[in-house]
């Protein structure tokens, strides 16, 4: 006997409306067992019609000359693209050896002129329906976003989940937290957008893709490019602005107000490192400085971070030298950036002194791994719990749902329980949020554990400390939970009072603190700054 293959599609939409495949897939079956033929394949695309690049018929095509026949339901259920593409592929598969069939038009001969002047017509008809469908959609989209809703895509923006229902977007508690923390590493430690692809890697954060369960073509979990940063970096949406229908060029797009994950001043700070990387061209900050991100200002609380300066030298600024970043937007609240290189090697160099114990320092450090592990254990414990809740929840949820097909308790009272069961399991869900993102923080120091102890070993082995790379120190100071505090002290000011002209020295007291340092003062003079008229300019 002859086989066929039956390949059926839906549209998204359509699918939402319950229009099954089922039902053309049986139609189509019928038909052909009428002709004598047995079905050996089946197979079903969900999406539009418009490209014939499609999963199921690229399956069938595999097949083509292997199998004697193809089943369409009708026309637009195999394309309402373009018409000569789809006529085409029709006489690719006669040719192959496999017979094309339409339920209701019968077997298709692409060489009948007469029979492909209806096939064309029908083609057309499809295609125009499928812009009307379009038209008629993206009317109706306009209409929601209007009304201040939100619309659902198909892949969302990392740190958001869709509530359907309301028609809002929410925080996924999972992913939001990173999302403050690239924002934070873009604009306070200047970290170029590779830089932070690499560093997610690095702490196997698991991109929105992992969190769907969305196999990738090429490269495996927790891969993070640069540019998938860059997008997330300018997106305002993380100021809590939802743009709709930007494509569009006759209608200007429409904007609804979400909740903000990224507060207004972080946001506008990071926009403008990345209009200075791109301006710049330099793709941002290629290493860290030893210190950036580590160190503290105690005259504005905020961190020091990397600058390039005249002549090429590195310096560290803080974010109260700049008035932009104060609270009324005028007043500088610190002046004079520190030598960048000076800085690092005091502080260095008091660490150092440390490291050639290394006895001590492993034992301290094991002793802080061992608090930190005792610490997080309830909230560990805690978890687990709430997940095993969640489990039971959604068992009990399934059983409600099973309990209305019986009908033998009413389905108001159903609706009421699994309501319940659903408000009860969102509870624990957004809990399980928190406590993952606090035991993600506390295990950012255990992280670099194995490393230390390697490096730990190197120097027990009598490794010359010279040798250490940037990389290294970093990797160093983080698992030891160095904090540096620089104490700005102004020195001596030179200059003619009349035009402002000048210079003044700096001195600053260096603060190394961590659990198995004492903590290390270092007062030095750091920096010279000249003044003019109101404007500073550094070093
Ligand atoms: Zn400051």
């Amino acid at each position: 006997m002859k086989t066929a293959m039956v390949v059926a599609r839906v549209s998204s939409e359509e699918q939402k409306k319950n229009r099954s495949i089922e039902t053309q897939t049986k139609k189509c079956r019928k038909y052909m067992e009428g002709l004598d033929f047995t079905i050996s394949h089946e197979f079903a695309d969900c999406g539009t019609g418009k490209f014939l690049d499609r999963p199921g018929l690229n399956s069938a095509r595999a097949l083509a000359g292997k199998v004697d026949a193809i089943v369409f339901h009708v026309v637009d259920r195999f394309s309402r693209g373009d018409r000569l593409d789809a006529a085409n592929l029709l006489r690719w598969f006669q040719d192959e050896g496999t017979e094309v069939y339409i339920v209701g038009m019968g077997k298709i001969d692409t060489y009948d002129e007469d029979q492909m002047d209806d096939v064309y017509a029908q083609l057309r008809q499809a295609a125009k329906e499928r812009e009307n469908i379009v038209r008629r959609t993206s009317d109706g989209n306009r209409e929601r976003v209007d009304a201040g809703k939100v619309l659902g895509r198909k892949r969302l923006k990392y740190g958001f989940d869709y509530d359907p229902q309301a028609g809002m977007l929410k925080f996924n508690h999972i992913e939001a937290p990173w999302v403050v923390k690239i924002f934070k590493w873009h604009a306070y430690e200047r970290l170029g957008f590779l830089a932070i692809a690499n560093r997610l890697q690095e702490l196997a954060v698991p991109t929105k893709f992992d969190n769907l369960g969305i196999p990738k073509k090429k490269g495996g979990r927790c891969k993070w490019d640069l540019a998938s940063i860059g997008r997330i970096v300018i997106d305002p949406i993380y100021r809590g602005v939802w743009t709709w229908g930007k494509k569009n060029t006759e209608k200007t797009p429409l904007t609804v107000q979400i909740p903000a994950m990224i507060d207004p001043e972080l946001w506008e700070l990071a926009q403008e490192v990345s209009r200075k990387n791109r301006k710049r061209n330099s793709g941002g900050k290629k290493h860290d400085g030893l210190l950036s991100g580590i160190a503290t200002c105690s005259c504005c609380g905020r961190p020091f971070y990397q600058s390039l300066q005249r002549e090429r030298r590195l310096a560290y600024e803080c974010y109260g030298q700049r008035a932009v970043y104060s609270p009324d937007g005028k007043t500088i609240l610190c002046h004079g950036a520190f030598d960048a290189e000076l800085v690092d090697l005091i502080v260095w160099n008091a660490i150092e002194n440390v490291l050639r114990e290394p006895d001590k320092l492993i034992l301290g450090y094991q002793q802080r791994q061992k608090e930190k592990i005792a610490q997080i254990q309830p909230d560990k414990e805690y978890l687990s719990r709430l997940r095993a809740e969640v489990d039971a929840l959604d068992f009990k949820r399934a059983n409600y749902v099973k309990a209305l097909g019986d009908g033998v308790i009413p389905h108001a009272e159903l609706y009421q329980l699994i309501d319940g069961v659903n408000k009860d399991k969102q509870e624990r869900i957004d809990k399980i949020g928190e406590l993952e993102e606090r035991l993600n923080t506390a295990a950012l120091g255990t992280l670099t554990v194995e490393k230390f102890e390697a490096l730990c070993e190197r120097i027990v082995k009598g490794i010359d400390l010279d040798q250490l790379t940037p990389t290294d120190k970093i990797e160093i100071m983080r698992a030891l939970d160095i904090t540096v505090t620089i104490h700005r002290r102004e020195a001596e000011r030179k200059g003619n009072k009349k035009t402002g002209r000048g210079s003044a020295t700096i001195s600053g007291l260096i603060r190394i603190e961590n659990l198995d340092i004492a903590p290390e003062v270092v007062s030095v003079n750091l920096s010279t700054m000249r003044l003019r008229n109101d404007t500073t300019t550094f070093i």
